[in-house]
């Protein structure tokens, strides 16, 4: 049994070595030292091409969530970054370059895993688990675009507004409803005064922006343009725009808003909402202190914030199912960044299902069902959603779990009681996930 990996990153080192403690033989492509990507600088594998933060490490948080799952199941990625852990606060840190010769070090010297350096232009034959990255070859780009079969099947590049939790838009300063009352009420508006417009429009206009990568050319902001450089073309265009209030007739006063902030549902129970037209190229923090200026998001709670860079990932709730798998050729893969989980610990977790569940497939053992109460369940459940229609990269985050089934005061302790329960699982899942 061999199975072809492509790319050793996050998620293509995690993938070889949970393949290979299952007894299968791998041969991981890496295309260092011969070639690199725009943002790799070194010639280990899994190397953090930016922070070197992987961001919280409680409980209380779905990414420190994530990470204790991935400790429980024997992650390598998690134990090598335990190993070089760096004082952070709550956060995990890591000695960047210790971190990668560490991950370097125990894929070599695995005798289940055969590295073969040299850039992949072609899939191989047989079993094969793609993880090449957001920064994946123009050449391995081009043959995938041309497996996947359609232009839309692979983006190149994010343009993604923000998400937020449904449950933290404060109703009291919205209503849901649809545009003339056209068709169900899928919206929820958001409503601004003159006076709030103004003030809006002042911060979002003079916001602190991202920076551009190099490699980042401007084509990423010609086809969609950012929030903040549509706001700087006058004070009205954005009500001509996506703050546009025709049609939309408030219930408190029945007359339209001067400036209404559309949220449309992000999936299929609603939990996430997505803001209509709010693509952005500002600093994290500023895009939570400037959209929190619209009344009903005063307290809103941002799932992932919007970006706009250099991204290659697929349009997986099409072609994806839970486990990372191809629907259409099952024995093709993916893994990481690409499949559009977003962030270090995600990609990780990403090549972790797809390659437990690629092993147990070899070995004739049934699929494990890694329920949605679970982090790493959500995240392969999420990107397979296919009632999410818009599909972009999404940071793992309590909103894609369901809801406990009871009442708990304080986002704190009700996030630490959902990491619980998913703990349980996970001790319950832990021998069978390990075999
Ligand atoms: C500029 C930039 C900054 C980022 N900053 C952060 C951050 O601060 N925090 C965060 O959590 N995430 C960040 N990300 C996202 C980050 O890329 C992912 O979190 C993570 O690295 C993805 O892991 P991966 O395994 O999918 O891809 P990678 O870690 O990029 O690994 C892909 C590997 O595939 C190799 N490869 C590519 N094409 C081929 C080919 N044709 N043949 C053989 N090998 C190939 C590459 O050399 C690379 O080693 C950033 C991304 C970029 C582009």
């Amino acid at each position: 049994m061999n199975v072809s990996v492509i790319g050793a990153g996050l998620a293509g080192s995690e993938a070889a070595w949970q393949l290979a403690r299952r007894g299968i033989q791998v041969t991981l492509y890496e295309m260092k030292p011969q070639k690199r990507t725009p943002a790799h600088v070194t010639d280990d594998f899994a190397e953090l091409c930016c922070s070197n933060s992987l961001r919280s490490d409680q409980l209380e948080n779905a990414v420190g969530l994530l990470k204790e799952e991935l400790r429980r199941l024997g992650s390598l990625i998690m134990a090598c970054a335990d190993a070089t852990r760096v004082e952070a606060g709550g956060a995990l840190a890591v000695d960047r370059h210790g971190f990668s010769a560490m991950v370097t070090e125990k894929i070599k010297s695995c005798p289940n895993i055969t590295v073969v350096p040299g850039e992949v232009t072609e899939l191989p034959e047989g079993e094969v688990l793609v993880a090449s990255g957001p920064l994946t070859s123009d050449a391995l780009a081009d043959r995938l675009q041309a497996l996947l079969g359609r232009d839309s099947a692979l983006h190149f590049y994010d343009a993604a507004a923000p998400l937020i939790a449904a449950d933290s838009v404060d109703m009291d300063f919205a209503w849901m409803g649809s545009r003339y009352g056209k068709g169900t009420a899928d919206y929820a508006n958001c409503p601004m005064t003159q006076a709030e417009y103004d003030d809006f429009w002042q911060a979002l206009t003079t916001a602190e922006e991202a920076p551009v990568h190099g490699f980042e050319d401007q084509k990423v902001f010609e086809g969609c343009m950012p929030v903040e450089v549509m706001a700087r073309r006058g004070h009205d265009t954005l009500l001509y725009g996506p703050l546009k209030p025709r049609g939309l007739d408030d219930p408190r006063t029945g007359r339209w808003p001067y400036a209404v902030v559309q949220l449309r549902r992000d999936n299929a129970d609603g939990s996430v909402y997505n803001l209509v037209g709010f693509q952005t190229h500002l600093k994290f923090p500023e895009q939570k202190r400037v959209f929190s200026m619209i009344p009903a998001l005063k307290n809103a709670e941002f799932l992932r914030y919007g970006v706009m860079h250099r991204n290659t990932f697929l349009d997986s709730p099409r072609l994806l199912d839970r486990y990372y798998r191809m629907k259409k050729e099952p024995r093709i893969s993916f893994a990481g960044q690409m499949t559009g989980v977003e962030g270090y610990v995600e990609s990780c977790a990403s090549g972790y299902l797809a390659a437990v569940e690629l092993s147990r497939r070899l070995r004739a053992l049934p699929p494990l069902d890694f329920p949605r109460q679970t982090a790493i369940g959500a995240l392969g459940l999420y990107i397979s959603d296919e009632s999410v229609v818009r599909f972009q990269p999404m940071n793992v985050n309590f909103g894609i779990m369901p809801p406990l089934d009871r009442r708990v005061k304080g986002k704190r302790d009700k996030n630490t009681e959902l990491s619980q329960r998913s703990l349980k699982i996970v001790d319950k899942m832990r021998e069978e996930v390990l075999r």
